[in-house]
Order: structure tokens, then sequence, then C-alpha cells
């Protein structure tokens, strides 16, 4: 699975990738962190980003392009990965589809986390004091005035990208406003939804349901009226596979089904008990 978190400073997207990490076992491949290690270790890379980084702009795109590149080949990376702060402008896009046709690697989604720009500034203010309350380093751009330069920043350059990515149906939105383990539930759910993790289902929310006929509802029937069900849906998510169609698709037809065949056994259950009464 290759995906792309994209949302401005303060959206949650390192704290999804991490649990997107835990939950797939895929690398995360932030760009922001690569450069500040290169910034620490001193290197030709981060003397050039050191500045730039500092006062809220943005690293030439050949610098970050070099950098992914790099590592996209590392052998953790091969199962796939999330790419958290990259791309960053439009050159940044091409360069990474330039890249990815070149290795035969498909991009699977590109997930925006939506916020309220208004929320942000109280967000990086949490980091900081979390961060300073784990004796932990705190960041040189994580200051009102290096935010607002940084979110002047992701608007210009950066938020095109929805359009781009939007226009090669790559998109996909979640309300960055919710809790963290809904963003991260709503996630797993779109992944599951669009066959880019095997159909596995996303774990439930309690008192949370799905809309009349999304993926989300099939999947969650199938765990909950039959096990039996969930055995065929992966076989047949299997067979899917094999036959190059989407699994998720014929996962949930067959736990529709299997729902189906589950209500009509209890609806008979009823019916002999009340005849029994
Ligand atoms: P982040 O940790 O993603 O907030 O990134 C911190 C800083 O690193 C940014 O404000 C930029 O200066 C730089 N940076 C990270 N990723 C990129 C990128 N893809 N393109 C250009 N600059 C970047």
């Amino acid at each position: 699975m290759r995906i792309i978190l994209l949302g401005p400073p303060g959206s949650g997207k390192g704290t999804q990738a991490q649990r997107l990490v835990q939950r797939y076992g895929i690398v995360q491949l932030s760009t922001g962190e690569m450069l500040r290690a290169a910034v620490a270790a001193g290197t030709p890379v981060g003397l050039r980003a050191k500045d730039i980084m500092a006062s809220g702009g943005l690293v030439p795109d050949e610098v970050v392009v070099g950098v992914i590149a790099e590592r996209i080949e590392q052998p953790d990376a091969k199962k796939g990965f999330i790419l958290d702060g990259f791309p960053r402008t439009v050159p940044q896009a091409e360069a990474l589809d330039a890249l990815l046709k070149q290795k035969h690697m498909k991009l699977d989604a590109v997930i925006e986390l939506r916020v309220n720009e208004s929320a942000l500034l109280q967000r990086v203010e949490t980091r900081v004091a979390e961060m300073l309350a784990r004796g932990e380093e705190v960041r040189v751009d994580d200051t009102p005035e290096v935010l607002t330069k940084r979110l002047a920043t992701y608007r210009s350059l950066t938020e095109p990208l929805i359009h781009y990515y939007s226009e090669r149906r790559k998109l996909l939105t979640v309300d960055g406003m919710m809790t963290i383990e809904q963003v991260t539930r709503e996630i797993a759910r779109i992944l599951a939804a669009i066959g880019a993790v095997d159909g596995a289902p996303a774990k439930r929310a309690p008192g949370r349901r799905g809309g009349k006929g999304t993926p989300q509802k099939a999947v969650r029937r199938g765990t909950r009226s039959s096990t039996a069900g969930k055995a065929s849906a992966k076989k047949a998510a299997k067979a899917a596979r094999k036959a190059g169609k989407r699994p998720a698709k014929v996962a949930k037809k067959v736990v529709r089904k299997a729902g189906r065949k589950a209500a009509r056994k209890a609806a008979k259950k009823v019916t002999k008990r009340r005849a029994n009464a």
C-alpha cells in the first residue's frame, strides 16, 4: 500500500501516519523528519535546508525529491509507505508520479485531512507543551509567527495538490477535526473500501454506523452477523485478487449474501419458538 497524507501543519498527518504504521506494518516517510535529521547531522542537504525550515519556507523541490527518491529505494519501503509531508508542491507531485512510474509502483490514495485553520494554532501549542513535558527539544518552527508563515506556504504551494490529485481520482478527504481515534478508523475504512488493504474491517466505533449501502456498513454487517460470512468473504477476496478483480467489492457481495442468510435463519428460529410457545 502506498498512500500520501495531505494537510496543513498541525492537521495530524504525523500522528495518523504513526498509527497506520502500527496497523499495517508499512513505513512512514516524513520529509520533515528526514530534513531535521539532516540538519542535526550537518549534511550538505541539512546545511541547505536549515534556515529555510527555521523560517517556515519550503526546501527546494530538487532537494526533497532527491531525498525521497533515495528513501523509496530502501528495502523497508518495498512493502509500501505512507508519505507524510511530501509532496508539498505540484512539481514535487509530478516528480513523484515519474518516480513511481519508473519503478512500476502504484499510488493507492491521497488522504486529505481537512481541518479548521483556527484550530491549528491551538494544536501546535498543545504539541509544544507535550514535547516540553516529555523533556524533548521543541522544533524551531513551532512558534506562532513561523506557523503563520507555514500556513501561508501551505495555502499557496501545497493546496493546489488537492485539485491535482482530485483530477487524477486519487483524493479522499477525511474530517481531521474528529478525535485521533475516529480519524484513524475513518482512514482504515476508506483504505478497506478502495481495496488498498485486504478488505480488513476497521474496528467498530461504539454507536457509529455507516450510511446505507456504504462499504463501511457492508463490512461491519458481515463481521457482526456471521463468522461464516466473514470467512467466505476472505476466501472470495483472495480469489478476486487472483482474478485481478477488486477484493473489497467481491467481499462486500459475499458478506451481504451471508448477512441475508443469517437473517433468514434467525427469522425461522423466532417463528419456531413462537409456534412452540
Ligand atoms: P514538517 O515536519 O512536515 O512540518 O516539515 C518541516 C519543514 O521541513 C517544512 O516547514 C519545510 O521547511 C521542510 N519540508 C518538509 N517537507 C518538505 C517538502 N516536501 N518540500 C519542501 N520542504 C519541506
